[in-house]
């Protein structure tokens, strides 16, 4: 969940900011052994320029070299000549050496004169087929390799001001949950349900949601199912599970709720015990976050709890990954990944049971490691209580 950033104006950062991810980059970059980073529209644009045009056929490609030179790095960019003027009212265009492609024109030749034909480089995740393949067409010495394997992390630590932005994002999912607790369940559908989130996240602000999950009663038993016709039943658990981007930065959460009036005993006493072990596990995980603490050991902490209360094979997904100007992006709290927590970083702690043809319990928060008022540890963004909601 992925796809381009529908950032309005006030999402935007000064010109400083820009600039100085733009170095960040090109340390990354030098780290990595790379020449350069190729960044085309999509959410690595915006986070570097915070320019958002659409992803055409046209090649829009910013060049950021590992050895920059001056204040704006020596970056460039090539872009459409059509969209020149756009690209100059971003808010991060400012020192940007700018060239045009025409109609006609190969454009991809254009790009290839501003890079080393023998030159190494690492090109933004949502660069289009279209655009990698011209590129390594003009450039056929040049070893081309995905920003997901050379530089995963490069958005991974998140400044002040991003923190900021994603715990805005938070609050406004939190909101949305506090309303959705207000509607009826029983006897609506679940896309009902889940179009009723939808609106509550874009009333709170969220210009674009990327999913409003539901999930009723056995079908809570599959973890990433879509909202679907089934009609909810008193005594259902439901897994909602919500998000999108706020200000060009994402949120996304998750709570299971009870719907009043349920008469089967057994079932209740399971939900509550299933729902204490996630409770448990997903607080564990949080405590996790602790100085030395590498990715995985999210990820182990959450699980050991489910595997020792007999639910380990139920647990079947990571534990969390990133979140920035996506909802899903590196770090991925997952085992084998053993890079270390690094303050800044933000991610999802998300553990869930899944129990085929009865029900599913997640709990999802998005939490910052070691900012200021807990160097130590993490703090949640989403503050929703984690007892268990019931809802008409
Ligand atoms: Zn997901
Ligand atoms: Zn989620
Ligand atoms: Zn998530």
């Amino acid at each position: 969940m992925s796809s381009t950033d529908a950032a309005r104006p006030g999402a935007a950062f000064g010109p400083e900011v820009y600039a100085a991810r733009r170095e960040r980059a090109a340390a990354h970059a030098r780290e990595a052994g790379l020449t350069g980073l190729l960044v085309s529209p999509g959410p690595d644009l915006a986070y570097f320029t915070g320019y958002t045009p659409p992803e055409t056929e046209r090649l829009t490609l910013l060049a950021i070299p590992a050895e920059g030179t001056g204040t704006t790095g020596g970056a460039s960019v090539v872009v459409p000549l059509l969209e020149r003027g756009d690209l100059a009212s971003a808010p991060g265009a400012e020192g940007l050496d700018v060239g045009t492609g025409r109609d006609g024109d190969d454009e991809h030749d254009a790009a290839a004169r501003l890079l080393a034909a023998d030159g190494s480089y690492a090109v933004s995740d949502a660069t289009w087929a279209l655009h990698v393949l011209g590129l390594q067409r003009a450039l056929p010495g040049a070893r081309l390799t995905a920003f997901s394997d050379a530089v995963p992390t490069l958005r991974a630590v998140k400044d002040a001001a991003e923190v900021e932005r994603l715990a805005a994002a938070g609050a406004a999912a939190d909101a949305a949950f506090a309303d959705v607790l207000g509607v009826a369940f029983a006897g609506r559908r679940e896309r009902d349900v889940a179009a009723d989130l939808d609106r509550f996240l874009r009333e709170r602000g969220h210009e674009r949601v990327a999913f409003a999950l539901e999930w009723s009663g056995p079908n809570g038993a599959d973890p990433h199912h879509d909202a679907s016709d089934r009609v909810i039943e008193p005594g259902d658990l439901v897994v909602l599970d919500f998000g999108g981007l706020r200000d060009g930065y994402g949120s996304d959460t998750s709570r299971t709720v009870l719907v009043a009036g349920g008469t089967d005993d057994a079932l209740a006493d399971q939900q509550r015990e299933v729902y204490d072990v996630v409770r448990r596990a997903q607080q564990a995980g949080l405590d996790a976050v602790r100085p030395g603490a590498t990715c995985q050991d999210v990820d182990r902490a959450a699980r050991a709890v489910i595997v020792d209360a007999g639910y380990g094979e139920q647990f079947v997904h990571r534990t969390g990954h990133g979140i920035g100007t996506t909802t899903h992006e590196p770090p991925y709290m997952v085992e084998g990944e053993d890079r270390p927590i690094e303050p800044g970083m933000c991610f999802s702690v998300e553990p869930g049971v899944y129990l085929p043809g009865r029900f599913g319990v997640r709990i999802e928060d998005i939490v910052v490691a070691f900012p200021p008022d807990v160097p130590d540890g993490a703090r949640r963004l989403n503050t929703s209580t984690h007892d268990l909601q019931t809802v008409r």
